[in-house]
């Protein structure tokens, strides 16, 4: 029983908080849900952004539980370089490299490694949020060509995607449920104005009208739906990691901040009420992260488990917003001001309550393994 990261996972880590910290640390908080294309490119060319996927596209070949790692240890100096990184390699990119054909793997790929372009996710529908089966857009396939009907929202920086990873129905059951890649000049794609979340990034309305694509861009068909879900729950675990680093970063500030602030002649570090404070937000962050670990670690046919993943997405996304708080609470009046980070912080991991299935969705799961005979 071993939740540590290997030695050579060490290395790459600090590697990688090497370069993040003279590099990316500096910018950290003013790209405002912009994409960091500088930081991405020189991820690209140091081969950290495809270092997960395959060789034979040009990838590192690593294991999807090296770019969670990763994932952690960036999100900890700089959250949106680690969000793009987490995207690249085991986030919506994955999926192709998954699942896609050479031709889908050829066009697709070469652009996400190089840092120039993005593919989003596009699962959610106006009347099928958490019950993602309760989906409509349908894709009809007509000899070499796939034709798409339905529309999807929140799909996040779909203002500023190449392409979408579009999970529709290819007929009236869940085993119909597969996903077709579109790129955002596709005919019969409409992208709607972007609109804003909490975190600052931007989301849209895809709004498909006889949509078609070639036949080669259906991603996936045949008992579609299981491994779609497979893959996510490592898209998931990325989420958990990304919410956990950026946890540590509050702590981080916290020590900071209270072994240097000053009040009533005391350093506020002192207190033995705020010494409590931090202690707590380091045990839940300790439990998180062990969480995170042992859903990377224990696996099936090589995704992590339903119960595993669902209890560390939902105790890394909870942990993470009560550490942010926390923070907040611990800087005072300064914390809660834009000029300081952590409200920023606070709104990045407030998301992962939602995004990716909510956590009350998580706990259904996470019950129905429990009480399954
Ligand atoms: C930051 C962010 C990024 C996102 N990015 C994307 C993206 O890129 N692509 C995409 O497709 N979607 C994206 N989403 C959408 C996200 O997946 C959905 O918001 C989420 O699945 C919940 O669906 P909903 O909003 O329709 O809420 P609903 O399903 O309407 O749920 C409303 C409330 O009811 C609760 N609830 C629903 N059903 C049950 C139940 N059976 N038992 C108990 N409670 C229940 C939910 O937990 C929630 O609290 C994003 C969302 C956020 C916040």
């Amino acid at each position: 029983m071993d939740f540590q990261p290997t030695a050579e996972q060490r290395e790459l880590n600090d590697a990688l908080t090497t370069l993040a910290r003279k590099e990316f640390a500096e910018t950290a908080f003013t790209h405002k849900g912009a994409i960091p294309h500088d930081n991405l490119r020189r991820l690209a060319e140091l081969g950290f952004l495809g270092m997960c996927m395959d060789e034979s596209v040009g990838g590192g070949g690593r294991p999807w539980q090296d770019g969670i790692l990763a994932t952690e240890a960036l999100a900890r100096i700089c959250p949106t370089t680690a969000y793009f990184f987490f995207s690249a390699n085991t986030g919506p990119s994955s999926f192709i490299a998954q699942f896609g054909n050479d031709s889908i793997k050829e066009r697709f790929l070469p652009g996400v490694m190089s840092g120039e372009e993005i593919i989003r996710i596009a699962i959610s529908e106006p009347e099928a949020g958490s019950d993602v089966t309760a989906m409509r857009t349908s894709a009809d396939i007509r000899s070499d060509e796939v034709v798409i009907n339905g529309n999807k929202i929140f799909s996040s920086h779909a203002d500023k995607a190449n392409a979408f990873i579009v999970y529709v129905r290819f007929g009236p059951t869940n085993d119909d449920i597969g996903a077709v890649v579109v790129e955002r000049d596709a005919p019969g794609l409409t992208i709607g104005p972007p609109d804003q979340y909490m975190s600052g990034t931007n989301h849209c309305e895809l709004l498909f009208e006889n949509c078609t694509v070639p036949v080669d861009n259906v991603l996936i068909r045949e008992q579609a739906f299981r491994k779609l879900m497979g893959q996510y729950s490592i898209e998931r675990t990325g989420r958990a990691a990304h919410a956990v680093g950026i946890s540590q970063l509050a702590i981080d500030m916290s020590i900071e901040h209270l072994k240097t602030r000053k009040q009533f002649g005391s350093r506020l570090a002192d207190f033995q009420g705020l010494q409590w404070m931090l202690a707590d937000m380091a045990i839940q962050l300790d439990a998180a992260r062990l969480l995170l670990y042992r859903a990377m670690t224990e696996t099936k046919d090589g995704f992590p488990t339903r119960y595993n993943s669902s209890v560390a997405k939902v105790h890394c996304a909870e942990t993470a917003t009560f550490v942010t708080d926390h923070a907040m609470q611990l800087h005072g009046g300064m914390g809660f001001t834009t000029s300081m980070p952590l409200e920023y912080l606070y709104r990045q991991v407030r998301a992962v309550k939602i995004a990716g299935g909510t956590v009350q969705v998580h706990r259904n799961g996470i019950a129905k393994v429990l009480l399954r005979d």
